[in-house]
């Protein structure tokens, strides 16, 4: 029964939890009784699903994993796809640990608390999504959701040796999803399969007329062509992505599922993706710009932390601020405040739309010769607790494939793909499969038919 459910996800969090750090906070009785009233008829019927810290759910805390949220708010409502999920059946249970505001790759940004990858817990989960990898893939989820702005998804997915898709900008609402960068967020599944994923996202997707960027277009039932064989389906390698700096086991490991996809009947072919050495510096304008003003609105008055030591209003603003935000929020905050100030926004943001522009064009002529881009999610397996925490310029560079796929607004999932063995430890490797606009189901079969 779903009590049963909701109870034996509460026992695994009880026993690992202290160990992974994945969720902040879960509260069983408002679950028990969300499972007692359950219609299981439904296709996600009583079916408790984790959700990051940063999507809001009636009654519950969104800390966003900051310190600015973290005293004194309750969300007063159900974000757009926790609308979604409730209508499959679905009980969203437990808030998941992150980046900051989902600024980061390895969830050690966090001002809440340290979340350990589960196949080796001396190392990162990834990022931001990190808590949601690490809860499914260390067995105290069952599924989860996260946000993937640049890779946030995917990334973390990969590191832990789950699967995270990335839908299409405009499919899933962003109403209720604490904005980061708003012109790249989007809303998507953490789960142990593929078809986990499909299930999930068939529930997810859908027009929200709270969401002025929400696409309103049909939603197939993506595990229906989950079975369909992939021969002649034609895959791309960008030859921009397979260069020197790849982690040598992660670059063994995605030959080899080359190869298997091609003894599927796929054809492989070199594409080129020209303007791939743009994209982390043209996502590293445009993200802050779009979070410098979207984090204007913690000030101290409407909600969030507000300083006791205040003594005028501009004080309140700074004072709450300064205490609230942690160092890389406040970075990107001061990136951001200053390309987008007279004098440089030409220089700097009106430049990055242009390379934005390149990107997603290039994409555009990719497509035209295959179906679906296949890369490794990340360039290295997931590093030490602490290995880069003061370098965050080579922690940005960890998202060079996942991050074009947001600048171009395009579907992208990352699977397990094989192990890379450190300390005696199998640390997963994620294959990331890029697909056109809306075209989830081919990637979603791809990656079925891989897995
Ligand atoms: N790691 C990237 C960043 O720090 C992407 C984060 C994300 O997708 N939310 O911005």
């Amino acid at each position: 029964t779903p009590r049963d459910i909701v109870l034996d996800v509460a026992k695994s969090i009880d026993a690992r939890n202290s160990e992974l750090g994945a969720y902040l906070s879960w509260d069983v009785e408002a679950a028990l009784a969300e499972a007692d009233s359950a219609d299981i008829s439904r296709p996600l019927g009583g079916i408790p699903v984790a959700i990051k810290d940063n999507i809001n759910v009636t009654g519950q805390p969104c800390t966003c994993g900051s310190r600015i949220l973290a005293e004194n708010y309750t969300s007063p409502y159900d974000a757009g796809a926790i609308r979604s999920l409730r209508a499959g059946g679905a009980i969203p249970f437990g808030r998941l640990n992150m980046d900051e505001f989902a600024m980061g790759s390895s969830t050690e940004n966090s001002a809440l608390g340290v979340t350990r990858n589960p196949q080796d817990t001396s190392r990162v989960p990834g990022g931001s999504s990190g808590g949601s990898a690490s809860a499914v893939a260390g067995n105290i989820a069952i599924a989860a959701l996260g946000s993937d702005t640049g890779g946030s998804i995917r990334q973390p997915a990969a590191l832990c040796g789950c699967v995270g898709i990335k839908p299409t900008y405009g499919r899933v609402s962003r109403f209720g999803l604490v904005a980061f960068a708003s012109s790249l967020d989007q809303i998507g599944p953490v789960t142990k399969t593929v078809q986990d994923s499909a299930l999930l996202l068939n529930h997810l997707c859908g027009y929200d007329a709270h969401d002025s960027t929400s696409l309103n277009v049909d939603v197939p039932d993506f595990t229906a062509t989950l079975g369909q064989d992939i021969k002649g389906l034609r895959i791309g390698l960008p030859k921009e992505y397979y260069i020197d700096g790849i982690h040598p086991g992660v670059s063994a490991s995605v030959q080899a599922a080359i190869r298997q996809l091609e003894s599927l009947g796929a054809i492989i072919k070199e594409i080129n993706l020209p303007h791939t050495e743009l994209g982390v510096a043209t996502y590293y304008v445009l993200a802050p710009a779009e979070a410098s003003a979207n984090l204007a609105r913690f000030d101290g008055v409407r909600y969030g932390h507000r300083s006791s030591s205040a003594t005028d209003l501009l004080s309140q603003y700074t004072l709450s601020r300064a205490e609230g935000f942690g160092p890389e929020v406040k970075r990107r905050i001061l990136l951001g405040t200053y390309m987008l100030s007279s004098g440089y926004y030409d220089a700097y943001y009106i430049r990055a739309q242009k390379a934005r522009t390149l990107i997603r064009n290039d994409f555009t002529e990719a497509f035209k010769q295959v179906d679906v881009i296949l890369s490794p999610t990340s360039p290295t397996p997931a590093h030490k607790l602490g290995e880069l925490k003061d370098n965050p310029l080579a922690a940005y560079l960890e998202d060079v494939f996942t991050i074009p796929v947001n600048l171009a607004g395009l579907p992208g999932i990352s699977l397990p793909c094989g192990t890379v063995d450190e300390d005696g430890k199998a640390l997963p490797v994620g294959l990331q499969i890029v697909g056109k606009a809306l075209d989830e189901s081919t990637v979603l079969r791809v990656a079925h038919a891989y897995e």
